[in-house]
């Protein structure tokens, strides 16, 4: 910061000029001169003083009428009149155009220092009055910024945010307040609790939380579960607030709908006691079987051992295939499956999966029809799921058949879509069973899939590829006629 005090000298007698110049410059004040009123007035124009000494007689400007022009443009700054007219009217006349102080002629240098430091205290004064407003000015702005920050901040918040008061009145409250509570009245604050918020449970935790003569919490968190206008699960926290001498002020109350968490936390708890159902069936039955065997309730007949222990060996497959299922849809939904995605030929994968499960359906006599166009439209897919996706289908197709059935693949095409559609002879699926059967686990149990072993999760599975491969799947069955599975892929060519 510039310390240096500038101090502004004008009058027409050289004498004082110099002479005002030497006094002031030994007190280390930086001095600068002009020999009348424009001179002064061009020099105030250019750069700033702190004071200035003007005196009232001078050609071409005088004091009064330059003062008159100063004032209006340098409000702040401190004149100081010199004075032939030690007189009172002068003395008046200075101080209405705008005059600190006078100061007679002639005037010994202690009585010129006198004024000045007068005036310049009164300029520091001045300054420093000037310093307070502007730091007031800019606090108020600060505390009108900070309250419609907060105001915004409160008024986005997806929670819902109530504060009420220990009279139970309210306070404040923002958007998501209102809607998830279904408030249709106007609000305003000051309002009575119990007019606004037809939740009984609601207004029980504030109850409890504002009652002086309850405990002294200093937060309570409950579910509550509203019925209107759907039926949700609110968590509701609601804190105390207490000034500094502890006494109660109000609450804030924060609203978070936890519906969709409370659904998944459902659903998983229902897929564990899924899991947990279809994994004690075999594995009961394999401890059934070993048991047989180590207490020899089995007796002697080998070739009666071994069935049991095929049997056992079996279940034991089946098991493991059913882990394998639980694993993929568990990475599936962690999102931690790493695809390698790339433009894949599917006509190839049908065929050389067609000749691996042929063994499958040999027993049953089942013949396959294949038409697919020559060259198939690429899509873009990760073989390995790929091959997945056709194993699942054509498996199902064999293991849902009859005897001398068939299977059918045929693909269409459109300029965008390729459209591949796996058919089958066999025992088809109800039409209240079809919307069921790509939820985890579901197996229809019909004489005639007794025998046929299935954990209930391939259509999940595959349903679960298709999606994340921007797939589309549909199934059209009717019971004893035959199943058709159409699955669509966006077709990418090179
Ligand atoms: P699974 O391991 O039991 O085969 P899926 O998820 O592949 O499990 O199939 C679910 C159920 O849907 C099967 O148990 C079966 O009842 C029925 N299903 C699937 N594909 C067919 C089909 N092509 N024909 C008749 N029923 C089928």
């Amino acid at each position: 910061m510039n310390e240096q005090t500038y101090i502004l000298v004008i009058d027409d007698e050289r004498g004082i000029r110099e002479g005002c110049r030497r006094i002031l410059e030994a007190e280390n004040y930086s001095v600068e001169t002009a020999e009348n009123g424009k001179q002064g007035l061009d020099l105030i124009q250019s750069k700033p003083f702190d004071l200035i000494l003007v005196d009232l007689m001078m050609p071409v400007m005088g004091g009064l009428e330059m003062m008159e022009k100063v004032m209006t443009d340098f409000p702040e700054l401190i004149m100081i009149v010199i004075t032939g007219y030690a007189t009172i009217e002068t003395a008046v006349d200075a101080m209405k155009h705008g005059a600190y102080d006078y100061i007679p002629k002639p005037f010994a240098p202690d009585q010129l220092l006198t004024v000045i430091n007068r005036g310049l205290e009164k300029h520091r004064l001045q300054q420093q009055a000037k310093q307070l407003m502007e730091e007031r000015d800019r606090r108020l702005l600060e505390v009108a910024n900070e309250k419609s920050r907060i105001h915004t901040i409160v008024n986005s918040m997806g929670d819902a945010v109530l504060v009420i008061n220990r009279d139970q009145q309210l306070v404040l409250w923002n958007p998501a307040a209102v809607k998830m509570l279904n408030i249709t009245k106007k609000l305003k604050p000051g309002q009575d609790l119990t007019q606004i918020i037809f939740q009984p449970d609601l207004i029980q935790i504030i109850n409890k939380a504002v009652d002086p003569k309850a405990a002294h919490y200093t937060s309570i968190s409950e579910e509550i579960e509203l019925s209107k206008p759907e039926a949700q699960t609110l968590m509701a926290n609601v804190s105390v607030v207490r000034d500094e001498n502890s006494e109660m002020l109000g609450v804030v109350c924060i609203l978070r709908n936890i519906t969709q968490l409370k659904k998944i936390d459902r659903v998983k708890s229902q897929f564990v006691s899924m899991v947990a159902h279809e994994l004690r069936a075999p594995l009961s039955a394999i401890e059934n079987y070993i048991t047989t065997y180590l207490t020899g309730a089995a007796g002697d007949d080998p070739e009666f051992n071994r069935n049991m222990l095929e049997r056992s060996r079996k279940r034991a497959h089946s098991l493991l295939n059913l882990v394998e299922d639980l694993l993929q849809i568990s990475r599936m939904e962690s999102q931690h499956v790493s695809r390698k995605k790339q433009l894949l030929d599917v006509s190839e994968i049908i065929n050389n999966t067609v000749e691996l499960l042929k063994t499958q359906a040999k027993d049953e006599n089942i013949g396959f029809k294949i038409d697919v166009p020559k060259p198939c439209p690429t899509i873009e897919a990760d073989r390995g799921e790929m091959e997945q996706l056709f194993t699942n289908f054509i498996s199902n197709a064999i293991k849902y058949n009859v005897k001398n059935g068939n299977v059918s693949i045929i693909f269409e095409s459109t300029e965008n879509f390729l459209i591949m559609k796996i058919s089958d002879t066999g025992i088809g699926i109800s039409e209240e069973d079809l919307p069921h059967i790509f939820d985890d686990f579901f197996r229809i149990s019909r004489e005639e899939t007794r025998y046929v072993t299935g954990t209930g999760l391939g259509l999940s599975i595959v349903k679960k590829i298709v999606e994340s491969n921007l797939g589309r799947i549909n199934v059209e069955s009717e019971l004893n006629k035959g199943t058709t599975f159409t699955i669509t892929f966006p077709i990418k060519m090179n």
